[in-house]
This record gives structure tokens, C-alpha cells and sequence, in this order.
């Protein structure tokens, strides 16, 4: 068994490295390492059989200082608040390092939503947000989707909150684009790795064009991700999914991979969409000897088991904390370069700031102002963060975490508290 630290532990440590490089005092250590809020609310529920069942939402408020919180909304039937207090500091590392005026949260439900009828996934989200009603607002707490939530669950929560507290759309992200979403929000998370992949494999001195890239994870960020590096001229090699993954040398065809998932009536696996190739399993994915690894799909596959193995130059984390942090060091000893996830897969953060930023507005931006203002932002973060490690010698997540961390104490120092 992996003697891997759990996701609290690895953000202690990242965080951690960063207190100490800044030397903080212990008072602001202790500000910055608890959450400001935990919440854990009943949701009794009676369901379309007429049985009850008794579900736990909840939401963890981790930090404010740079403005109202902000994170996603997961459905699922394992979390927890240990679960939600290191996703929440992620909010707020992440959202710090993109220099978005947003503190971090994070929250959901302890349910499988592949279990539930619509109605009752409707009505299970409407109680859990007139519940939430006294901590969530466009100045308060600003969910969004997350693993097992999408647009959907946005309006109905939404239509909730309006009910109690007026109709304001700037109350969650990731909306229906009728009811306010913003443009690009579907593709951003892709699209911002993508153009955070292209400047670290430069930095690594190898041309994204003609490049060989694995990528584990075909949903919304693996397809997206597909799509845009496979534009840009990169050769993608490997991808997998849940059920196992498609291996060419020569580059799989793309487009119609992309196609054939993001249809009506897509296949549940990407072996399966009549794309040619070589299966695969994820382990195999991992070890590939390849220009740029992405893990796209969920967290800890990279750990202090398969690390030494693990043949990529650059890894770019497109999921939440992919690499544990003994799987980090390993791979920091041996010289590969990796980007963090608060980095990595910011792009869904900050298109959903511009979603909030119309919404304040009443104003719609085209999709292309949406896609011009995700590039310079994700741009403009990576500079910082390549120019920290730099000026440190210290690896692209140290730098990342000494910025977040950076910008935090000052509101805190600023504010008080
Ligand atoms: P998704 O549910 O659309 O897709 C997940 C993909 O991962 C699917 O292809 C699934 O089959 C695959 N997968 C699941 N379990 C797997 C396993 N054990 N081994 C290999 N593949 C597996 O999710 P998504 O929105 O693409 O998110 C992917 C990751 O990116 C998650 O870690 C998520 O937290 C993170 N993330 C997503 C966004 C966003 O905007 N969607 C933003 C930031 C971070």
C-alpha cells in the first residue's frame, strides 16, 4: 500500500514550504492554515419512491482576505469536510496566484448523482441552497461547478437563492449561457492548460509543435485539452480514460476522438470510439516516454509507487493534486518540471471571475474578448510564476505557493483580521 500523504497532508506540506521560505510568524501561519468556516448541513430528502434518506452538505470557507469566496460545488458520494477543508485551501492558493480579487471555498453533497432521478437531483440542490442562503451571495461566497455538478445544478441553485434573496445571476458561475453564463466557460480549463503546457515545455526548450504529449482523463479538461494542443501542432500519443486508454507513436487522430466523445450519443470509453490505436491501461499511460504527461482526470495517480517510473520531461497538472508531494520530490530529485495544479487549471477560475465581472455588469462579452482575456491572465501568471522560481532556484509550485501565500498575508496585513 502507497505510504502517501492524504491531500490535507501534501497541501500542509506545499504551504508549508512557502511559510517557511517567507519566514511567517506563527500567528499568520495559524490565519492561513485554518479554514474561516466549516459547514455541514442536513439534507433530509424524500425520494421518488417514497423512502427517506438523509444526505450532509457542506461548505468550507477557507480564506476572504482577497475578496468574497470562491469554489466549486462537488457531488459525491464520498466527501467530507476533511475532503473540502484541503480543496478549499486549493481555492485560495489558486485563485491568489491568478491575482483574481476571490478568497476560497469549497463544498457539496455526500450523494452519487448517477443514483438520483432529476427530480431528485433538483430537489436535493434546492434545499441545499436555501440552506447555504445565509453564507452564499455575489459579495459572500460564489459556488460553481465541480465533479458532479454542471450548468444544470447552477440554475436550480440559482433559482433558490432568487427566491429568498432576489434574482441576482453574479450568485454562482458556470451558468447556462441563457441564464447568464459567460462564453468560453465550457473549454476554459482546457484552454488555459493548454496555453500553460505550450510555455513550459518552451522553458523545458522543447517546441510544442511536433511535441509528444499522454493524456490521462477524456472529459471536459482531457478533450478540450486534446483539441487545443493538437491544434497548436503537439503529437498526442496516449489517452485514456476510466475504462483504459488509445496508444499511436504517431499521433492518434485527434479530431475524431474529440468528435466522437463529445457527441449526443458518445461512447463510454475512448476505446471505444472507433479511433485507431493501441489500447492501453492508465498505468502504462503514466510511464510513457513522452515530451509532456497531463494528468487530467482525478487525484494521487502519481505517487511514491509509480514516480520513479514516470519518463515525462514536463507534467502539466490539469486535475486537482494528481502527484502526491513524496511523488513531487521524486520527480523534482530526477529533474522533471511541474506545474502545478493551481496553475495548471486555473483557466475554469478565471473565466468564471469574467462570468461574475458580466454578470456585475449586465453585459454580455463575445466569446473571443472571453478567450483574449483567459490568455493574457494565464499568461501573465505563468511569467510570475517562471520569474519567482527563477529569482528562488526553486521548483514552478514552490514559486507558485511563495506568490499565493505572498498576496494573501499582505490583504490579511492590510485588512487585519
Ligand atoms: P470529467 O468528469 O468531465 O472527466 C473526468 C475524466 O477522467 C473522464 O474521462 C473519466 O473517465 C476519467 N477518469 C475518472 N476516473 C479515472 C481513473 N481512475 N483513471 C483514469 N481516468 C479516470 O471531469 P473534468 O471536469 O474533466 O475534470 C478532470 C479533473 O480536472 C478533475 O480532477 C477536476 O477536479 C479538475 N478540474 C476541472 C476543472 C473544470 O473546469 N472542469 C477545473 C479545475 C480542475
Amino acid at each position: 500500500m502507497s505510504q502517501d500523504d492524504t491531500p490535507r497532508q501534501s497541501i500542509g506540506t506545499f504551504t508549508h514550504d512557502a511559510f517557511e521560505r517567507l519566514q511567517l510568524d506563527d500567528e499568520m501561519r495559524r490565519l492561513l492554515d485554518l479554514p474561516y468556516r466549516e459547514t455541514r448541513i442536513e439534507l433530509p430528502m424524500r425520494m421518488d419512491d417514497g423512502s427517506l434518506r438523509v444526505f450532509f452538505g457542506y461548505r468550507v470557507q477557507h480564506n476572504q482576505s482577497r475578496g468574497p469566496f470562491k469554489g466549486g460545488l462537488r457531488y459525491h458520494p464520498e466527501v467530507d469536510t476533511e475532503h473540502f477543508v484541503a480543496l478549499s485551501s486549493v481555492m485560495t492558493w489558486k485563485t491568489a496566484v491568478l491575482d483574481l480579487p476571490f478568497g476560497g471555498a469549497k463544498g457539496g453533497i455526500d450523494c452519487d448523482p448517477g443514483e438520483l432521478s432529476d427530480n431528485e437531483l433538483e430537489v436535493l440542490t434546492k434545499r441545499f441552497a436555501e440552506r447555504l442562503l445565509p453564507i452564499i451571495g455575489p459579495d459572500l461566497d460564489i459556488p460553481a461547478p465541480d465533479m458532479g455538478t454542471g450548468a444544470r445544478e447552477m440554475a436550480w441553485f440559482l433559482e433558490a437563492h432568487a427566491r429568498h434573496a432576489g434574482y441576482d445571476p453574479a450568485v454562482v458561475t458556470g451558468k447556462p449561457v441563457e441564464l447568464g453564463g459567460s462564453h468560453g466557460r465550457e473549454q476554459a480549463t482546457g484552454r488555459g492548460a493548454a496555453i500553460i503546457a505550450k510555455q513550459a515545455l518552451q522553458a523545458a526548450d522543447i517546441d510544442l509543435d511536433g511535441a509528444s504529449v499522454a493524456i490521462q482523463g477524456f472529459g471536459n479538461v482531457g478533450r478540450h485539452l486534446a483539441h487545443f494542443l493538437h491544434e497548436s501542432g503537439a503529437r498526442v500519443v496516449a489517452v485514456s480514460d476510466r475504462d483504459g486508454g488509445l496508444h499511436d507513436g504517431e499521433g492518434l487522430d485527434v479530431p475524431a476522438l474529440c468528435a466522437a466523445m463529445g457527441a449526443d450519443d458518445a461512447p463510454d470509453s475512448v476505446t471505444e470510439a472507433g479511433v485507431d490505436g493501441d489500447t492501453l491501461s492508465n498505468a502504462e499511460l503514466l510511464t510513457l516516454d513522452v515530451d509532456l504527461l497531463v494528468p487530467a482526470a482525478i487525484g494521487g495517480v502519481i505517487d511514491c509507487d509509480n514516480a520513479d517510473e514516470v519518463q515525462a520531461k514536463v507534467i502539466v497538472e490539469a486535475a486537482n493534486m494528481p502527484l502526491t508531494c513524496e511523488a513531487d520530490a521524486a520527480l523534482a530529485e530526477r529533474g522533471v518540471r511541474v506545474v502545478p495544479d493551481i496553475l495548471a487549471n486555473a483557466g475554469g477560475v478565471v473565466v468564471s471571475y469574467l462570468e461574475w465581472v458580466q454578470n456585475r455588469s449586465r453585459y454580455r462579452w463575445s466569446a473571443e474578448r472571453v478567450d483574449e482575456e483567459l490568455c493574457r491572465r494565464m499568461r501573465s501568471a505563468w511569467e510570475d510564476v517562471a520569474e519567482r522560481a527563477d529569482e528562488e532556484d526553486c521548483s514552478w509550485r514552490q514559486a507558485a505557493y511563495l506568490i499565493a501565500v505572498e498576496r494573501t498575508c499582505s490583504a490579511i496585513r492590510l485588512r487585519g483580521f
